[in-house]
């Protein structure tokens, strides 16, 4: 149950009220933000005169809920802005990793040429090997930062683990929790405890119920800014990389507040498919699309068969624009 309290609740009320119900407290100018385990169906009595208003739900999707707010949570990210009515498809795009100076910055040029808002790369890997590229760790944050300095990007890495979760908060625009990492609850509360914007990656073996409460424990920490990314779940089918859940999709847009961005690099897995599946989603009306894409995809030290090269996504990007426009929505 979501509650909202009088502002004038005195703290030791509150403190009581978080204790006895196992609520979440989140202040906000007007009220107090009670969030209660969703078994609770009904204020208890002692404390109905000091609520201002309060919601009942099925299961834990509180927050993050189309009935707690039926508009979609706007988050803005630099000079953009994506969801509430702004009806923007942002696009995030960037080689999987950070390989070196010069290739991310051809990457980064690229962006810029194209209008382009938001510069993806890893930079601590969560690779399935451990003899496998692991990424330039707090050297690739370093030039990440310069090329946000340089190009006037924003900037999206993703973080591994506990051990840089502050540095990457420090140094991005967009935190990207990936999708073995989703369910780390260290990064994910230490998430809600920041206000930058956190994409959080479906895992590919991630019922769309435990997608949104992983969003839930950012949420529940105070942070309002949280996007999704459906990247692909594993299916019995083996053909392509993973399956790109497009009903999920229109079930998070339906159920959920949350602005959604679909990546379709990492569900295919082989750049031949990627370009069709990014105008599949953009013709859904989806607030963000994360593309791979490599100076030099045959080099490329992590995610090499999915990477588009810059004449590829240079066209693809050319044939966005008049879908999204079909919809009314804007690429940036
Ligand atoms: C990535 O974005 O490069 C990545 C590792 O993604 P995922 O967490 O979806 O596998
Ligand atoms: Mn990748």
């Amino acid at each position: 149950m979501i509650i909202h309290f009088d502002k004038d609740t005195d703290q030791k009320t509150l403190d009581k009220i978080g204790w006895e119900l196992d609520a979440f407290h989140i202040k906000k100018p007007d009220y107090h933000v009670m969030v209660t385990p969703s078994a609770l169906q009904e204020v208890p009595k002692e404390y109905q005169s000091l609520v201002v208003e309060s919601f009942v739900f099925p299961n834990d999707m509180q927050l993050s809920s189309a009935e707690y707010l039926p508009e979609k949570r706007r988050i803005d990210i630099g000079d953009i802005s994506i969801g509430g009515n702004t009806r923007n498809t942002m696009i995030i795009g960037g080689p999987c990793s950070v390989e070196s100076e010069e290739q991310i910055t051809a990457s980064a040029k690229l962006m810029k040429e194209l209008g382009i808002s938001t510069l993806r790369a890893g930079c601590y890997k969560p690779r399935t090997s451990p003899y496998s590229f692991q990424g330039l760790g707090d050297e690739g944050l370093r030039l990440l930062d310069k090329m946000r300095g340089e190009y006037g990007l924003n900037i999206i890495t993703e973080v591994r683990d506990s051990t840089h979760v502050d540095e990457v908060i420090e140094t991005t625009d967009i935190v990207q929790i990936g999708a073995k990492a989703m369910y780390d609850q260290g990064i994910l509360r230490t998430c809600g405890r920041s206000n930058k914007p956190i994409l959080i990656k479906r895992g590919f073996g991630t019922t769309l119920q435990e997608f949104v409460q992983a969003a839930e424990f950012v949420l529940s920490g105070g942070n309002d800014n949280v996007i999704l990314c459906e990247r692909g779940i594993r299916t019995f089918e083996t053909k392509t990389r993973f399956t790109l859940d497009l009903c999920g999709v229109a079930y998070l847009k339906e159920y959920t507040n949350l602005p959604i961005i679909v990546d379709p690099s990492h569900a295919m897995g082989y750049r031949y498919g990627v370009p069709d599946l990014a105008r599949a989603a953009t013709a859904m009306g989806v607030d963000g699309l994360l593309i791979e894409v490599h100076p030099d995809p045959s080099v490329a030290k992590s995610d090499a068969s999915q990477q588009l090269d810059h004449d590829a996504f240079r066209q693809l990007i050319g044939t966005l624009r008049p879908i999204a426009d079909a919809i009314g929505y804007h690429i940036v």
